[in-house]
Parts: C-alpha cells; sequence; structure tokens
C-alpha cells in the first residue's frame, strides 16, 4: 500500500481519495463539445496515479496515441465531514495546489461512446501530478486565482479560477452529499480551455496563482 503525503502543508495528511470534477469552465467544456452541467460532474482517480513535482508522466504507447494535459486547481480536504453545507464548506479546505489531470482522451471517447465509465483514462500510473500546496490563509481568493500550463516554454493554458461554473464551497458540500470526505482528499476542480497533446520528452510546467508550481516530464512507457 502507498502511503503518500500532500507537499507543502504543515500537517502531514496521507493522501486519500482523489475527486475529479469535469466540465468546470464553459470554454473547456464548449471545446470538446460537451454541454455546460446543470450540475457537477464528478469522478475518482485511483491512487496510483498521483506523482509529484520533478516527476515523470509516462504514457503508454500501446493503449494511447493522443494523451491531453489539463492543468486544474487541487483542493486539499483537511477534515472528516458529511452533508457539508455550502457555508461551512471552507471550514474543510486544508490547502490549495496546481494539479495536471493528464487524460488519454481517445480511451476516454471510446469509453464514452460506449456508455461506460473513464476511469481507465484518467486513472492510468503517474495520471495526476500534483505540485506544492500552501494553507487557505495564504490564498487571499481561491477565486481570483491565474492558473497556466506551458509545454516546452509554449503557453497551452491560461486561465483564471473565478471562471469556474462551480466554485469551491458548492463542490466540497456536493461531494459531501454522496461521499464523506476525509483528511488527505484532493478535488481536483476542472480545467479552463486550451487542453493539447502530449508527447515523449515534453518538459510541462504548471502554476496557479503563482504560490504552487509542478514541473514533469512526459515519457513514453
Ligand atoms: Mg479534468
Amino acid at each position: 500500500m502507498r502511503n503518500i503525503k500532500i507537499p507543502g502543508l504543515r500537517n502531514t495528511y496521507s493522501i486519500n481519495t482523489v475527486f475529479c470534477i469535469g466540465r468546470n469552465y464553459a470554454e473547456h467544456a464548449q471545446e470538446l463539445g460537451n454541454e455546460i452541467p446543470e450540475l457537477p460532474v464528478v469522478f475518482t482517480k485511483p491512487i496510483n496515479a498521483v506523482t509529484f513535482d520533478g516527476g515523470e508522466v509516462l504514457i503508454p504507447r500501446d493503449l494511447t496515441e493522443d494523451v491531453h494535459h489539463e492543468v486544474e486547481m487541487v483542493i486539499a480536504i483537511g477534515k472528516f465531514g458529511f452533508q457539508i453545507p455550502v457555508e461551512h464548506a471552507h471550514e474543510y479546505v486544508a490547502g490549495y495546489g496546481v494539479g495536471i489531470d493528464v487524460t488519454a482522451r481517445d480511451v476516454q471517447s471510446a469509453l464514452k461512446s460506449q456508455r461506460h465509465p473513464w476511469t481507465l483514462a484518467k486513472g492510468m500510473d503517474t495520471f495526476a501530478p500534483i505540485g506544492n500546496f500552501v494553507s487557505p490563509e495564504q490564498v487571499e481568493d481561491p477565486h481570483n486565482l491565474n492558473i497556466s500550463l506551458s509545454v516546452n516554454g509554449e503557453k497551452r493554458q491560461n486561465g483564471r479560477t473565478g471562471d469556474m461554473i462551480f466554485k469551491v464551497p458548492a463542490l466540497v458540500s456536493y461531494i459531501s452529499r454522496y461521499a464523506s470526505i476525509y483528511p488527505g482528499d484532493l478535488i481536483f476542480t476542472g480545467t479552463p480551455a486550451g487542453v493539447s497533446e502530449l508527447k515523449h520528452g515534453d518538459e510541462v510546467e504548471a502554476d496557479l496563482g503563482g504560490f504552487s508550481s509542478l514541473s514533469v516530464i512526459v515519457r513514453d512507457r
């Protein structure tokens, strides 16, 4: 069993469930031809997907020819909760950091067309790299942050967290209606527009608000 910690936070949290939100920025939903959702689209990634700053994103070329980056603000959860009211949701947040929801788009499209869950397209080893986290006291407003990603020095994604359709309190509250949340849970909050393909040898840099950064190299495996 892996027992891996959320980097950057003063308290030690072993990473638990990795929740993710899909289609949480209107422009990104549109670029993939999806409707804007009326409720948050929630899925999870298995823990084998988590990797860290300075690591590698591994692409299994026997399975996919089209892997995309999705830069996202990630929420770290600091305490247990169930059915959390929106107005109390902020009390459960232990930190914010940047992450990349790496996605095998061709695998996801095939699974979607068969009306199957897209877990395997999002859950391959190293498909959830995360940067350092900072505590909420150090973040003036999580909905007023720049979020960006570049590949080999070329900016591919550049968004504002204020453009999220469902904001942090709504996401924490909504997930906790269905699933108890625990210290060490992460919530990837969705990606702005500009997703594109990753190739062997690419150097990927992501940044959230100038306080959380992430650098990974892409390798075929
Ligand atoms: Mg995503």
